[in-house]
């Protein structure tokens, strides 16, 4: 059994947020750092199992684990663990900022986690704490070198394009991957509800870059099933990789293949869509799988073909922490 939409989009791909917390305040995402409202309850390690189980029963065959920052769960080996020992669960992946990697790379290895995307939006130490609004350039770096050392299937590096922050740093961040099998992915800025000032004075398309780079003889690469949104180009003379994703784009949503799950257990079609769908009340006990899977497949039926954020719309997402970026 597969899930699929109504516009023959089938999904094999969840993005499951284990915390809404961070401890960053990137200025496009949590400019104020994280506010503590009322006590969040975020998924137990079992409900996580349980949600997961059911994915997997229906098609699903790569699990992104984020947040939030995830790094910030005590309990983030047993987390992996348990996804891993899912059978039909090829790939678990994981986007941290980073600030915890270098201590952690090896143990979230050993519990089963094949990638890693790690959140770089500057080369440039200033320019990076500016963004984050924290002072752990450093600590992130020694995150990247731990991560190549303990050898993950793939690693990606994630910068989101920032008008006036980073948007000269194209050649750095080329010479960065030149001698590293590493994936560099460029991301355009993304409107959110909280955050729509910003995105106003700070988005740039990704169109020029993606000229610069085709003239350069980047050569765009072929797209797995369970590939995330980017547009992939490899050059003979790096070792590394380059990735665009560029959500303001024509038929971005035509290649959907990841519904997403909240740290407090709401099931969402799109980063943008509407409230969620609760699933909390399905991941009690293990018998309740085949009503959770009932639930699922009707909700994707409701998928929207596509996000609109081109028409301004940013659904009920404050904020990519909220969701799970
Ligand atoms: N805290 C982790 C991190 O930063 O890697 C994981 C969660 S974060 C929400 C996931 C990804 O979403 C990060 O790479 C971040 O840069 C990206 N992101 C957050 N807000 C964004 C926005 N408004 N537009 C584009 N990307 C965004
Ligand atoms: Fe935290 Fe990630 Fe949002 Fe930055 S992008 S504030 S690291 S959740």
């Amino acid at each position: 059994m597969q899930l699929s939409d109504n516009h023959g989009r089938k999904f094999y791909y969840l993005r499951l947020s284990i915390t809404d917390v961070c401890n960053f305040k990137c200025e496009y995402c949590l400019p104020d750092g994280y506010q503590h409202t009322q006590k969040q309850c975020f998924l137990s390690v079992d409900e996580i199992r349980r949600t997961v189980e059911s994915f997997a029963a229906v098609g699903t065959e790569k699990v992104r684990v984020t947040g939030g920052e995830p790094g910030l769960r005590k309990d983030l080996p047993q987390i992996i663990e348990a996804i891993a020992a899912i059978p039909s669960i090829k790939k678990i992946a994981m986007t941290t900022n980073g600030y915890n990697l270098a201590k952690h790379a090896q143990t979230w290895k050993d519990a089963g986690l094949s990638q890693l995307n790690i959140s770089v939006d500057s080369l440039t130490p200033h320019l990076f704490n500016k963004i984050t609004g924290v002072n752990r350039f450093d600590d992130v770096m020694r995150g990247i070198d731990k991560a190549l050392e303990v050898g993950f299937d793939k690693i990606k590096l994630n910068s989101v394009l920032i008008k006036e922050f980073n948007d000269n740093e194209l050649q750095q961040f080329l010479a960065f991957i030149k001698s590293r099998k590493i994936e560099m992915r460029f991301i355009e800025l993304m409107e959110c509800g909280q955050t729509g000032d910003f995105f106003n004075q700070h988005h740039l398309s990704g169109d020029g870059m993606k000229t610069f780079l085709q003239q350069q003889g980047w050569v765009q690469q072929l797209r797995a099933k369970d590939d995330g949104p980017a547009q992939v180009y490899s050059h003979p003379d790096y070792q590394g990789s380059l990735g665009l994703i560029q959500p303001y784009a024509k038929d971005f949503c035509d290649t959907c293949n990841r519904l997403r799950v909240s740290a407090v257990g709401k099931m969402h079609l799109c980063l943008f869509g509407e409230e969620g769908v609760d699933i909390r009340d399905l991941i009690q006990h293990d018998e309740q799988q085949p009503q959770l899977i009932d639930r699922l497949q009707q909700a994707v039926q409701t998928k929207k073909v596509s996000h609109y954020l081109q028409q301004g719309n940013t659904g009920n997402t404050p904020h990519l922490a909220s969701i799970g970026g």
